[in-house]
């Protein structure tokens, strides 16, 4: 039996410089902290000082599950993964799903810290509660999928759970993520060179130990009625969702300005190649079958195959909505088995689609403009829409080879290096390619462009705004009446602090965000979150509770953040959002520089922070305990 339910109770970690090994109550951080993302933050916040390089052995590397995870807790699946940001230098935290983190747990350890760098690759081998690092020279220039192969070969166990870098963390592209189980990433902020920069080529894992919750039958109770809760909804309000998963997000877009058409300059896509590649398209001739995460009761993604054409062969699970976008109407090709097989180049070599797509569109819009000509990239033609090329550089930036050392820097760096404007065209925030459209949705807009790990929709931006939700609802569930009107600013500063302060209570019990209120509201929310953290681990607490824990998790980011120089000055959209939409349904919508900027004051107003710099008073850090 645990001294403690539904931890694993350790925390273990490895210090690659000198082979040192140790562990620590998790505990020690859970109070304040809980788990997952929580703890993470608050010992990166601690152990790695102002100006340290993300490269430098110094920095960490931090694996950590969650309250819930290896639990029957809904897509209790989730390992969050914490280091200094390789493209803006603030906080780098990435997600992903799958099943290595409920193996972890099993293995015995909530939390792996990486510490220093190994003088040669190594690979570590975690095996129910015995730990070692493991030459990983043989490895070392394989993709992911390749080192899955191999690490479960030599080990002779075909249930081992690895995650892993490809040839672009090795090389240490900017773009580098960690990846499991093929295709699941923990893809933003470049946490694949840090784990490159460590000569660390993969963590395995296998375990077998027990996860008790404290109240096994109110426990078993509350999840039976959640799942059934969830599957019911879904299938009622969003039959096509539950079959479709994503894919029918980049369709839906067109309607509501919400698609990145050649590098952002329109976010309409033409219909016609809409067709080609619609989520009608995938499911009749690509799909085999649905593919889920561990726990999972609402599958998003399909195993996917490629069976004729140049690209046949072609296969592999994970494809989303972001693949989807990033290398259809974002590179304007509409060529599914060239996007399918984009996005298969990614998951092998480890890069981070969002990244990747982003500094291909800036390279396209560079040619395209006039600043790039075939001389300065390898001969390739940048013409919108050559998948050729695409599939291309996404080797070249894997490798680093030729005008691929440019792109591996990512977009902001190398405008900085090729000047001549090119900085108009690299469509950043703090330094972080933008994934997402934020035109037309106010709250989604302002989530995405404060988020701490540069910009993105998984911080506070909710989907509410085109969901179709009352206000009688907006009101009922957020205290904003607006919630579903996505071209209103009112009440919008409010529905980010909310969807912050939520989703850091998700990432530290890591249940898969999908599962939660921010997918449909009538999912999981703070209340059902306090129930089962009480009934898993015998501590009572409220929804209200949960929610400052959330605050503080902000809070000690967004300090980490002021610590590295950044502030109010990197809230800041690149200018083309600015300009209206030039076409389709939501033709002339804009952010309206103005409002925008009255959103963001009230912003901090809400937040306690100070309006002019954007960043954490002493105050308020002393409030939630983290001066
Ligand atoms: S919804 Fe998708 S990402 Fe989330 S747990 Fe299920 S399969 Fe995984």
């Amino acid at each position: 039996m645990h001294e403690v339910h539904a931890y694993a109770g350790k925390i273990l970690r490895v210090n690659l410089s000198n082979g040192r090994i140790s562990t620590e109550p998790t505990m020690k951080y859970a109070g304040k902290f809980l788990g997952g993302r929580g703890i993470n933050q608050w010992i990166l916040y601690n152990e790695v000082g102002p100006g340290i390089w993300p490269f430098d052995p110094a920095n960490r590397l931090i694996f950590g599950t969650g309250v819930l995870v290896g639990t029957l807790a809904p897509g209790a699946c989730r390992c969050t993964i914490d280091s200094k940001n390789v493209l803006t230098g603030g906080v780098g935290s990435s997600n992903m799903g799958g099943h290595f983190a409920p193996e972890l747990k099993y293995a015995g350890y909530d939390h792996v810290v990486i510490h220093g760098r190994s003088r040669k690759p190594v690979y570590l081998w975690i095996d129910n509660g015995k730990v070692e690092i493991r030459d990983a020279s043989d490895i070392w220039g394989k993709t992911t999928w390749e080192t899955d192969d191999l690490i479960r070969e030599e080990l002779e166990d075909h249930d081992i759970q690895v995650a892993s870098i490809g040839q672009a963390g090795e090389n240490l592209v900017r773009a580098a993520c960690i990846i499991t189980n093929g295709e699941r990433a923990a893809g933003r902020c470049g946490l694949g060179a840090v784990m490159g920069s460590k000569n660390l080529k993969a963590v395995a894992v296998r375990g077998d130990r027990e996860i008790t919750v404290a109240h096994p039958d109110e426990f078993f109770e509350l999840v039976s009625e959640l799942r059934s809760n969830m599957i019911r909804v879904a299938n009622e309000k969003t039959p096509d969702d539950v079959r479709c998963g994503t894919l029918l997000i980049l369709e839906r877009n067109n309607n509501t300005g919400g698609n990145t058409v050649r590098n952002f300059q329109d976010a309409y896509w033409d219909p016609e190649k809409v067709k080609k590649v619609c989520a009608e398209e995938i499911l009749k001739n690509y799909a085999l079958r649905k593919m889920g995460c561990f726990g999972c009761p609402l599958p998003c993604s399909f195993y996917l195959n490629v069976a004729q054409g140049e690209f046949a062969g072609t296969r592999g699970e994970g494809f989303k909505a972001d693949s989807h976008k990033d290398f259809g109407p974002k590179l304007d090709v509409g060529y599914l088995p060239a996007i399918i097989k984009a996005h298969v180049l990614c998951s092998q070599y480890g890069l981070d689609v969002d990244s990747t797509s982003g500094v291909i569109a800036w390279a396209f819009e560079c040619y395209e403009k006039g600043i790039f000509t075939k001389e300065d990239t390898d001969g390739l033609e940048l013409e919108w829409g050559n998948y050729h090329a695409v599939l291309e550089l996404i080797r070249k930036i894997a490798f680093r080879e030729g005008v691929g050392d440019l792109l591996a820097e990512g977009s902001k760096r190398a405008s900085k290096i090729v000047g001549r404007g090119s900085d108009r065209f690299s469509i950043n925030i703090k330094g972080h390619e933008l994934y997402e459209s934020i035109w037309t949705a106010k709250a989604w807009a302002l989530g995405c462009i404060v988020s701490t790990r540069g910009c993105d929709h998984l911080r506070g931006s909710p989907t509410c705004e085109n969901a179709g939700i009352t206000p009688e609802e907006g009101e009922r569930f957020f205290g904003v009446p607006t919630a579903g009107d996505r071209r209103a600013y009112e009440g919008k500063a409010k529905l980010v602090v909310y969807f912050e302060n939520f989703k850091g209570v998700v990432d530290c019990m890591n249940i898969c965000y999908y599962m939660t209120q921010w997918k449909n509201i009538y999912f999981i929310g703070p209340e059902e979150l306090a129930k089962l953290y009480t009934a898993a681990t015998g501590r009572e607490t409220t929804a209200a509770e949960l929610m400052k824990i959330g605050e503080r998790i902000q809070n000690l980011e967004r300090a980490f953040n002021a610590r590295e120089g950044l502030g109010r000055k990197d809230d800041m959209p690149p200018a083309r959002f600015f300009e209206p939409i030039k076409s389709g349904p939501a033709k002339g919508e804009r952010l309206e520089r103005e409002k925008f900027e009255r959103m963001l004051d009230e912003y901090y107003e809400l937040r306690g922070w100070d309006v002019r710099t954007g960043n954490p008073t002493q105050a308020k850090l002393r409030e939630l305990g983290i001066d």
